[in-house]
């Protein structure tokens, strides 16, 4: 297990690898979390990696957790309906935003580029024939 050192973007403090209990209490117990130091009063984290136990992405609050999840709902129904593979979903992600692939991780953006991956899904889910 790696540990990085990373702080927290929104007070400053050391971000600590934890049990993810230690937030959610119905995680596994396997599962890790990179937790802000000052923690809960200031109420940012992020998961790590079961394999490598980096972190998936940037700490973020409650907000921005919720912005994250809702776009990778929005994305993730491309391949649950069929219409692109996950890699290929990414790929067409990575175009619409004009992002490298290194920056295409839904776990690095900030809560307004999530809502642009939420209009941009919805706008090519919307353009989709209806199955019938
Ligand atoms: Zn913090």
């Amino acid at each position: 297990m790696k540990h990085v050192k990373i702080t927290c973007p929104y007070c400053g403090s050391k971000a600590l690898l934890r049990p993810a209990k230690a937030v959610r209490s119905g995680a596994e117990s396997d599962e890790k979390v990179y937790v802000c130091a000052r923690y809960p009063v200031c109420d940012a984290y992020v998961a790590a990696h079961r394999e490598n136990g980096l972190p998936m992405g940037t700490l973020a609050d409650r907000p921005l957790r919720r912005k994250r999840q809702e776009a990778h709902r929005a994305l993730s129904r491309f391949w649950e309906c069929g219409y692109m593979s996950r890699k290929e979903a990414y790929r067409w992600l990575q175009i619409q935003l004009g992002l490298p692939e290194a920056e295409t991780h839904i776990g690095h953006f900030s809560e307004y580029r999530c809502e642009q991956v939420i209009r941009l899904c919805g706008h090519f889910l919307g353009a989709q024939p209806q199955a019938a």
